[in-house]
């Protein structure tokens, strides 16, 4: 596993600047339509989310730490208790670790005062790369206690959290960009993990839609607990109605939404 250990101690940050050059030259490159200074603007508002996750790395490090360093000393956890092979435990963590994700997200999406900060995201009504980096801070913090939650509850390996934390960024990159995929990602990859085009329908304004495809990296959660959906990426519509216009794609608009009383805008047919 020393391979593994040195990829994952690669820095966050470089692969961060690699990913934002790298899909914002391949999107400009493949729609030539969207037009440079307007993009550009998108990239700009979304990763000053990204600015502010950063900023919160030491305080998401010390809940991670801490909690390790707590199942440590008490050897807390079903795994603690069962012996199983070592890539076993890690493999299972990352599945588990996806579980947590998928609830946490569903309750995000249901409970009204998580859906004030996770709209942020749903709020993006030109949907490219960077909308992964739209996400309200407590919306982050939230996810990462669901996650701590299932570490503790099996007893997980920090390797799981690891390699979990590290594929959530490329993945999120491929989910979220304005490209077009070839057609047999969907069979190929979609029988197991969330494809750009699954993620996609995830994001249509139409609440019907929306509520559907929560995984993070598997889509057999949604699968197994009746929430996969499909729909032609050509048809959908990004973003949320109550969220259009220039002024409410700032990220100073963006930043104070979860404390205004916004309306939900449904489209009548
Ligand atoms: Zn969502
Ligand atoms: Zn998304």
């Amino acid at each position: 596993m020393d391979i593994l250990d040195q990829i994952l101690a690669t820095d966050q940050n470089y692969i961060l600047v690699a990913l934002v050059i790298s899909f914002f030259m391949m999107e400009m490159f493949f729609n030539q339509k969207v037009r440079v200074g307007s993009k550009l603007n998108h990239f700009f508002q979304n990763i000053l989310f990204q600015l502010i996750a950063i900023a919160m790395g030491s305080l998401l490090g010390l809940m991670i730490i801490s909690t390790f360093n707590w199942m440590d000393t008490y050897q807390f956890g079903l795994f603690n208790r069962i012996k199983v092979p070592y890539w076993f435990h890690i493999i299972a963590g990352v599945l588990l670790l996806d579980l947590a994700d998928y609830w946490m997200h569903r309750w995000d999406h249901k409970v009204p005062l998580f859906w004030r900060q996770h709209r942020v995201h749903h709020s993006d009504t030109s949907m490219d790369a960077s909308t992964a980096l739209r996400g309200f801070p407590t919306d982050i913090i939230y996810f990462t206690i669901g996650e701590l939650v299932m570490a503790v509850i099996f007893g997980l390996d920090i390797m799981s959290l690891n390699l979990f934390l590290f594929l959530f960024l490329p993945v999120s990159f491929i989910h979220h960009a304005n490209l077009n995929y070839p057609a047999w990602v969907d069979p190929v990859f979609g029988w197991f993990f969330v494809t750009p085009n699954y993620h996609k329908v995830h994001h249509e304004q139409d609440q019907f839609y929306t509520d559907s495809n929560y995984g993070t990296l598997f889509i057999i959660w949604d699968k197994l607990f009746g929430t996969f959906k499909t729909k032609p990426v050509a048809e959908i519509n990004y973003g949320l109605k109550e969220f259009e216009g220039n002024r409410k794609q700032s990220f100073l608009y963006l930043i104070r939404s979860p404390f205004m009383n916004i309306k939900q805008v449904v489209d009548e047919e």
